[in-house]
Parts: structure tokens; C-alpha cells; sequence
């Protein structure tokens, strides 16, 4: 708690929101691209610190919310099927698909799991040998290491049932792609703990190729205001670069065995966002000599054509376009307990965070 403490103080909070203020003159745009960077942001009430020529823009990087519709769907299809288990994070299951979500597939008589972490899944798949436990792996670089390695621990075992649906995703397409689509950006608040597994070598081309800073932060609200603070002297000296605010977890290189875990087990492919379509190599997909326990080749699924919710603005949220008060269903016919989109069911999704801190 002590160590927390450090990094919410109230005097230091203050005294780099009147460094900003001394410094910043040109009007800029900065996208938070993680949801926990939206949530710290809402939580601490850290825009009313800034000067108004500085504009916060959520970005895409909450995994459930960019979880495509076609992934809910498909996730809802292998449910169905006789004798699967499907294990998934908790808030996966309320993600409204085209037609029903996992949550009323379960009420239905589906066999759907909440799990913690995905070796639990492997533990349910030992525990039920004569069923297929498929778990939906979701998230970014933070996450698809701990996939990775069950896979691999399922392959040193001999668990011969246990599958993973994959909609892992990596996160430079996804920035790259907004700013090629001209979404207005002048600097990116990066997530510190894909850093931490990547290093921060992912993040040059935006810097070199787009001329824009990256600064990696950490959570606290004392660390959000460095990192503000840290791009608005790079565009107000005119030199973008990728800066690390998170040193005391983030090291340049990151963690090269959690690479070689994922190097080892993913390939990058084409990969589908919620409202953002298609983006070339966005995406991580289990090797051809791991397909034994790649659910996508291992079972045959028939999903229909998916539509997303109607009203649902999802997609321009998740680019920055547009904030969830703009959407006309918000805290009105969508709401937590009974969210129409994505956006609102995980607690890093941006409606969510509006909602909960909108007073
Ligand atoms: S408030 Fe609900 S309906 Fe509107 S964009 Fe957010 S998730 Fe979609």
C-alpha cells in the first residue's frame, strides 16, 4: 500500500498538472490506448488537472472490447457442441453476440466456465478426460504468454483435450491503423505491461515512420500525469520518440523468455477488431505444428453472418472518435447490468468506465 501511496500523491499530482500548464501551448490530441489507462484517468479525475489545450482520446486496447463480434459468435457455436467445456475470463461471458451471449448459452444447458487463469482450464481438462475443454484465449502481448505456455505444458503432458479459440491480438497494428485512417493523434500513453513483455523496440515506427511519441506508462495517477507530460514536451519541442515512464517495471529489451514462449507457440496473422474490420498481422494464431490444440482446426463450427448491436457505437469508441456520452443508448437502454455492446460489459471497456465514474 505504502508503495501505491508513492505514486498517488496529491502534491505531486498537482505539481505536474502546473508543469503542464506552463508548458503547453499547441492544442494536442493524446489516445490512452489501455482500458486501465481510461479507468485510472476516470477514476482519479485527472482531465480536470490538464490544461484545456490538452485532449485525452480512449483507444483499443480493452481485449474484450475489441474482441470481435464474429469471435463471440463462433466462441457461442463451439458451445453448443456435445461434450465441450468452454473456460473463459469472467467478463467474456456478458458480451452480447449477434444472437445470445455465452452467459444465456450456459442458462441453456452449455457447460461454460469462468476461470482465473488458463491453467485452470488445463486442470479442468485433466480433471474431464472424456471432454474437449476449449478455452477462448483473449488479450494482448500481456496475456498471450500465459496461453502460450499452457499450450506447451499441454503438449509436455500429453492433455490431448485441451483446445484454444485464440483471438489474441498484438498492439502497433491497431495504433498504426488508426493513425493511417486519420484519426486525429499526436501522441500515444502506452500500456506499460505489454511493454514490460515486448520492450519498447514494437513502438519506433510510430515514432520514426509517423512522427509521433510514444511515452510507456505505468497505472498510478502520479504516473498518467508524468507520461502527459512527458509527450507534451515532446511535441512542444518538436521530437517524437518513444519514452519509457514505467522504468520500475518496463525495461527496453522487456521479457525475452516471455518473447520466446510466444515466438515459439504464435504466428501473426490478419486478425478481425470489433468495429475496426480487418487488420493485416494484428492478430496471433497457434503455429501449424501446435494445431493439435488449435480449436479452429480441430473442430468445424458453423457461424453465421454476425451483426453487430444495433445503436451500438462501439467502433467509434474504440478509435477515438467518439466518447460514450455521444451514444444515444448510453446509461439509458445500456447500462452494466445489461450492456447492448462490448464497451460496456468489461470494467476496462470505455462506457463502462464512463458509467461508473460519470457523476
Ligand atoms: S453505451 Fe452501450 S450501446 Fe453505446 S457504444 Fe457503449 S456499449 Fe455500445
Amino acid at each position: 500500500m505504502k508503495y501505491i501511496d508513492e505514486y498517488r500523491k496529491k502534491e505531486l499530482i498537482l505539481s505536474v498538472s502546473e508543469k503542464l500548464k506552463a508548458i503547453s501551448k499547441k492544442e494536442i490530441v493524446l489516445m490512452e490506448v489501455c482500458g486501465g489507462h481510461t479507468m485510472a484517468i476516470h477514476r482519479f479525475g485527472l482531465t480536470s488537472l490538464l490544461p484545456p489545450t490538452i485532449r485525452l482520446i480512449s483507444g483499443p486496447g480493452c481485449p474484450v472490447c475489441v474482441s470481435s463480434q464474429h469471435f463471440i459468435d463462433m466462441a457461442m457455436a463451439y458451445s453448443k457442441i456435445p461434450g465441450v467445456i468452454i473456460t473463459t475470463y469472467g467478463d467474456l461471458i456478458r458480451v452480447p453476440g449477434s444472437s445470445t451471449s455465452l452467459e444465456r448459452e450456459r442458462a441453456n444447458g452449455s457447460d461454460v466456465r469462468i476461470v482465473y487463469s488458463v491453467l485452470e482450464s488445463l486442470e479442468i481438462a485433466k480433471n474431464n478426460p472424456e471432454k474437449k475443454v476449449v478455452f477462448l484465449g483473449i488479450g494482448f502481448e500481456t496475456t498471450a504468454p500465459l496461453t502460450a505456455a499452457a499450450i506447451l505444458q499441454a503438449k509436455k503432458e500429453n492433455i490431448p483435450n485441451f483446445f484454444v479459440l485464440s483471438a489474441h491480438k498484438v498492439m502497433p497494428p491497431v495504433m498504426k491503423a488508426l493513425v493511417d485512417e486519420g484519426v486525429k493523434i499526436d501522441g500515444f500513453i502506452a500500456p506499460g505491461h505489454v511493454s514490460a513483455i515486448t520492450g519498447t523496440a514494437i513502438y519506433e515506427e510510430l515514432a520514426s515512420v509517423c512522427g509521433l511519441g510514444v511515452v510507456v506508462s505505468g497505472f498510478e495517477p502520479v504516473d498518467m500525469m508524468q507520461s502527459v507530460l512527458m509527450l507534451t514536451q515532446q511535441i512542444e519541442s518538436g521530437i517524437p520518440k518513444v519514452e519509457v515512464q514505467y522504468q520500475r517495471v518496463v525495461h527496453s529489451d522487456g521479457n525475452k523468455v516471455a518473447q520466446q514462449v510466444l515466438k515459439d507457440v504464435f504466428e501473426l496473422r490478419d486478425d478481425s477488431w470489433r468495429g475496426l474490420g480487418i487488420i493485416p498481422l494484428s492478430g496471433l494464431k497457434i503455429r501449424e505444428e501446435l494445431c493439435a490444440f488449435d480449436a479452429e482446426k480441430q473442430f468445424t463450427v458453423d457461424v453465421p453472418q454476425s451483426t453487430e448491436p444495433r445503436g451500438c457505437i462501439c467502433g467509434q469508441i474504440l478509435r477515438g472518435l467518439k466518447t460514450p456520452v455521444d451514444c444515444p443508448l448510453f446509461a439509458k437502454k445500456c447500462t452494466p447490468s445489461d450492456p447492448v455492446g462490448a464497451c460496456m460489459v468489461s470494467g476496462e471497456g470505455t462506457c463502462a468506465t464512463y458509467y461508473k465514474y460519470r457523476s
